[in-house]
């Protein structure tokens, strides 16, 4: 099998169970990123693709190889942390061109390859300069360009932009999105950011109290949650619980509401709607609407986000500004869940 195979991983810490039996293949070329709240497990799972931690059980393949005896130095993988790890009293080429140095390459042989990187990252002629005179982002790309440097087989980042302030991380995100393109280079980043997540990621992991979730492209895993936990991590939605009534028909306070989701034959089941197709209206004009009344509106200028009462829920629902409805804080409305955008989940 190509790529890189993680078979049934564990994770043990005396009586903690850091990773449970995590299991995914990484085709070469992906950009993935490992999402999940804090403490799920991303960054100990991350440990053992690197090889910085021994799993207590499982392998891990690449290219068919199983390198989970590997020590991390022989698996040629390149690694950024939170923390940078860069030598403050080496200059910028001197950091980049370090793995090359141990490595035993000649000067000239550094020096061009630094200069090679740094192009890359958009910071040529920088060589000089000491370190320790960079900002916060161009900090982060000698890191990314050092863990470059000896053209590794995986990229590995834990939470790399997580010192950045909003905007430059968000720069950075396309940044580093638009290099693993150019390179081509099978890319695994540690995240708990799920707009970073979707931002870069052409698979994303999502997982939970040490378990993998769902691993699937940004818009699935948005678009179809693999159970409640996904849905509410990723972006904002409404969760209904609801009872099956007939096939296609659900229950939840304050009425029925059809889907176009298959249905178990009974039982109880979530029903997760996306802000942005919860709509509102003034009169009922159309099909599976359920009455409820507005509490709170804002105007936050690119949108308009209301929060609807039903049958003692609180409903978010977004509009553009065109399609803002005409109604207010303390009128009664009713609330439209269109069938095709409930996703019915397991309760
Ligand atoms: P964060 O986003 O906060 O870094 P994470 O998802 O990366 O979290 P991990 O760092 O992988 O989570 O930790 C998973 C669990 O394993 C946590 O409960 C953590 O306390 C525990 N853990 C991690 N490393 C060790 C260790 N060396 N010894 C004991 N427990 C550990």
């Amino acid at each position: 099998m190509s790529g890189l195979v993680l078979d049934h991983l564990v994770k043990r810490y005396g009586g903690l169970t850091a990773v449970h039996d995590a299991t995914l293949t990484i085709p070469h070329g992906r950009f993935v990123c490992l999402l999940g709240p804090s403490g799920c497990g991303k960054t100990t799972l991350l440990r053992m693709i690197a090889g910085l931690d021994d799993p207590s059980e499982g392998k891990i393949l690449i290219d068919g190889e199983d390198i989970t005896a590997k020590p991390a130095h022989q698996r040629d993988f390149g690694m950024v942390f939170q923390s940078l790890a860069l030598f403050p009293h080496l200059t910028v080429g001197e950091n980049i061109a370090y793995p090359l140095r141990i490595r035993g390459k000649s000067k000239d042989e550094q020096r061009a390859e630094a200069e090679r990187l740094l192009k890359l990252v958009r910071l040529p002629g920088v060589a000089d300069r000491p370190v320790s005179k960079l900002s916060g982002g161009q900090r982060q790309r000698i890191a990314i360009a050092r863990a470059l440097a000896l053209s590794p087989r995986l990229f590995l980042l834990d939470e790399p932009l997580s010192a950045l302030d909003a905007k430059l991380r968000e720069a950075m995100q396309i940044e580093l999105k638009q290099l693993q393109q150019t390179l081509g280079i099978t890319t695994i980043v540690v995240t708990h950011d799920q707009r970073e997540a979707m931002t870069m990621a052409d698979l994303v992991v999502v997982m939970s109290a040490g378990r993998i979730l769902q691993a699937a492209p940004p818009v699935e895993v948005y678009r179809r949650p693999a159970n409640a936990f996904v849905a509410d991590f990723i972006g904002m939605t409404n969760l209904l619980k609801g009872k099956i009534a007939a096939p296609g028909r659900i229950d939840v306070a304050g009425g029925t509401l059809s889907v176009t989701d298959p249905t178990p034959d009974g039982g109880e089941v979530i029903l997760s709607v996306r802000p942005e197709e919860v709509s509102v209206r003034a009169v009922p004009d159309a099909p599976n609407l359920l009455p409820g009344t507005v509490t709170f509106l804002r105007d936050l200028g690119a949108s308009v986000e209301l929060r609807i009462d039903v049958a003692g829920q609180d409903i978010v629902a977004v509009a553009t500004p065109q399609d803002r409805p005409a109604v207010k804080a303390g009128d009664a409305v009713h609330v439209r869940f269109p069938a095709e955008a409930c996703v019915v989940l397991a309760s």
